[in-house]
C-alpha cells in the first residue's frame, strides 16, 4: 500500500439514476456476450478436465481489478462460460437442472438491480404482498385451506430443514425428548433429511428408512411396521416424509395411505415434492399427487419442474402458525408485536432475495397450464424412449419411469464387476467427448446410468441419440475389454 485511500471514492460503479447509462451499456455488454456465446453452444459441455478448468482460475490476482468491464468479461468468458454446462442442450439429461423460461430472467434482472429484501416490508414493500399471494396461490394448488401459509428459501434442501424445525418443535413441545425423536423415510428419499436431522442434534438412528415396493414407492405396509416398532421402543415418530417424485426414479409414495398412519401415530406429514411439485401445474397428471393435502408441510423446488432460475423453492405449511417455531424477535428488525408487515418470522433467512418475482412474471405471463404442459411433456418423453430403448439387449432398465428420469445400465459381456466400472467409463467418456451429460447412480449396489428430462424441447430423437451413443461406447470399451487382461484398462 502506497499513501492512504482516497477519500472520495469514485462512484460511477454504483448503480444509480447518475449512472443508468453506464448500467445500461454493462447489461448490453453481458447480453451481447451471452447470445454470441449461446450461439457457438455446439453441446451441453466442452468436457474440459477439473485440473484444466481450476489451473487458470488459481492465477487470478484478485487484489488486481482490470478496471475495464470488457476485459473483465472477456476473463470470466475465459474461465468460465466457455465451457458452462448448458441446460437448454437437449443432450444435457444428468441432474435435476431445467432450461428456465424468460419471463423469470426478466425478473432476475430487475431483482438483482433494485436488490429487494424480502425480510421486512420497509424493505420490499410489494414485494412482501407478492411472494404472500404466490404462497397462498401455492397452498390453493395444494388444496390447503385458509390458514395455509408458507416462505420462499433457497431450495429444497432448505425448505425440507426448516420441515424437521418444525415437526421437531411440535413433537418436543408434547414431552419427546431428542433422543427419542424418529424421522420415517423411504430409502430413496433425499439426504437432505438426513443432513436435516443431524443439524437439528438428532442422532444417526434418527432417520428410519422404509423399504420401497417394486414400483420403488414407500411400502405403507413396512411403514406400519415401523411405526409400531417405535412405539413399541417408546420412540416417538416426529415425521413421515412422504417423496413425491424421488430424485432417482421419480416415484410418488402413497400418500394418501401415508397420511393416514401419520395421523393414527401423531406424526407430523411432509411431503418432500422438490421434482414432483411441478405436478401442481399438470392439467394430465395433477392426480398423481392425490393426497397431498393431507401433508402438514410440502417441499416445492420452483427451480427443478417449474423452470425456475435458480434459486427458487417454497415450504408451504398447512397450519401457518407452525411457522411460528421458526420465529425470533429482533429489537432492530422485527420486534414482538410490531405494525409492519414481515416474512422474517417465518424464514431461516434474514436477508433474502425477492425470488418471488421470477414465478410472479411467468405466471403472468405465461400462465401455470404452459408450466404444467412443459413438465407433462418431458414426462411423455421419457416413456417413449423407454418402450423403444427397453427392447434393446445391451440396455438393461431398473425399473420403468414414473416422472421424467430413466435408470438403466449396459450390459456387456462381463460379470457385473466390469460392468460396474464400464458403465462409470460411458459416462466420463461421454463428458470428455462433450456430446452428451449423463448421471450415475446406483442401484441395490450396482452401478447404473440416469438420464434426467427436463428439457421441453427435446425430442425423441435426441435422447434416443443419447442412448446410441452409450451404447457405442459400451460396445467399444466392452470391446477393448474382450482383448485385454484380466485386469485391463477399466479396472
Ligand atoms: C433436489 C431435491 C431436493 C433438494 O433440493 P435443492 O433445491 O437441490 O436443495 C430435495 N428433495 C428431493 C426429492 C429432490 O429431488
Amino acid at each position: 500500500m502506497t499513501g492512504l485511500p482516497p477519500t472520495n471514492p469514485p462512484l460511477h460503479h454504483l448503480f444509480h439514476p447518475d449512472n443508468s447509462d453506464a448500467y445500461a451499456s454493462a447489461i448490453r455488454t453481458s447480453l451481447d456476450r451471452l447470445l454470441v456465446q449461446l450461439d457457438s453452444v455446439r453441446g451441453p459441455v466442452t468436457g474440459l478436465a477439473p485440473d484444466l478448468a481450476e489451473r487458470p482460475v488459481r492465477e487470478i490476482d484478485l487484489d488486481e481489478p482490470l478496471g475495464d468491464s470488457g476485459a473483465a468479461l472477456d476473463e470470466a468468458c475465459k474461465l468460465w462460460l466457455n465451457d458452462a454446462v448448458w441446460f437448454h442442450e437437449p443432450t444435457y439429461a444428468a441432474h435435476l437442472n431445467c432450461p428456465v423460461v424468460i419471463p423469470a430472467l426478466m425478473g432476475e434482472l430487475l431483482m438483482a438491480a433494485v436488490n429487494t429484501s424480502v425480510d421486512t416490508f420497509d424493505q420490499s414493500v410489494g414485494g412482501t404482498f407478492m411472494e404472500r399471494h404466490l404462497i397462498d396461490w401455492t397452498a390453493q394448488r395444494i388444496g390447503f385451506s385458509t390458514g395455509a401459509d408458507g416462505i420462499f428459501t433457497s431450495g429444497g434442501t432448505q425448505s425440507n430443514l426448516q420441515a424437521m424445525l418444525l415437526a421437531r418443535a411440535e413433537a418436543t413441545a408434547r414431552g419427546a425428548t431428542l433422543g427419542q425423536l424418529r424421522i420415517l423415510v423411504s430409502e430413496d428419499s433425499h439426504f437432505s433429511l438426513r443432513t436435516a436431522a443431524r443439524l437439528l442434534g438428532l442422532p444417526p438412528a434418527a432417520v428410519v428408512e422404509v423399504p420401497v415396493d417394486e414400483a420403488r414407492r414407500m411400502d405403507a405396509r413396512e411403514l406400519r411396521r415401523a411405526l409400531e416398532q417405535c412405539a413399541d421402543r417408546g420412540e416417538v415418530p416426529m415425521a413421515v416424509v412422504a417423496t413425491a417424485g424421488t430424485t432417482d426414479f421419480g416415484a410418488i409414495d402413497p400418500i394418501e395411505a401415508l397420511a393416514a398412519l401419520s395421523r393414527s401415530h401423531d406424526a407430523w406429514l411432509h411431503v418432500d415434492a422438490a421434482y414432483g411439485g411441478g405436478l401442481l401445474a399438470s392439467r394430465r397428471r395433477r392426480p398423481l399427487l392425490a393426497g397431498i393435502e393431507q401433508a402438514d408441510s410440502v417441499t416445492i423446488d420452483f427451480h427443478k419442474t417449474w423452470f425456475q432460475p435458480v434459486s427458487s423453492s417454497a415450504l408451504i405449511v398447512r397450519e401457518g402458525r407452525m411457522l411460528g417455531h421458526a420465529t425470533w424477535h429482533a429489537d432492530y428488525l422485527n420486534p414482538r408485536g410490531a405494525a409492519m408487515p414481515n416474512q422474517v418470522d417465518k424464514s431461516l433467512q434474514t436477508t433474502r432475495r425477492f425470488d418471488a418475482i421470477k414465478l410472479w412474471l411467468t405466471l403472468r405471463v405465461m400462465g401455470a397450464d404452459a408450466i404444467g404442459d412443459y413438465f407433462d411433456a418431458v414426462i411423455d418423453l421419457a416413456h417413449e424412449v423407454y418402450d423403444q430403448a427397453r427392447a434393446f439387449e445391451d440396455i438393461e432398465f431398473a425399473a420403468p419411469p414414473r416422472l421424467s428420469t430413466l435408470v438403466f445400465r449396459y450390459t456387456g459381456r462381463h460379470g457385473n464387476q466390469e460392468e460396474d466400472q464400464l458403465n462409470r467409463t460411458i459416462r466420463s467418456t461421454l463428458f470428455s467427448r462433450g456430446t452428451a451429460v449423463v448421471a450415475a447412480t446406483k442401484v441395490d449396489g450396482r452401478q447404473f446410468l440416469k438420464l434426467t428430462l427436463l428439457n421441453p424441447k427435446a425430442t425423441l430423437a435426441d435422447i434416443a441419440g443419447i442412448i446410441e451413443q452409450i451404447r457405442e461406447v459400451g460396445a467399444e470399451l466392452d470391446g477393448a475389454l474382450v482383448g485385454a487382461a484380466p485386469r485391463g484398462p477399466l479396472a
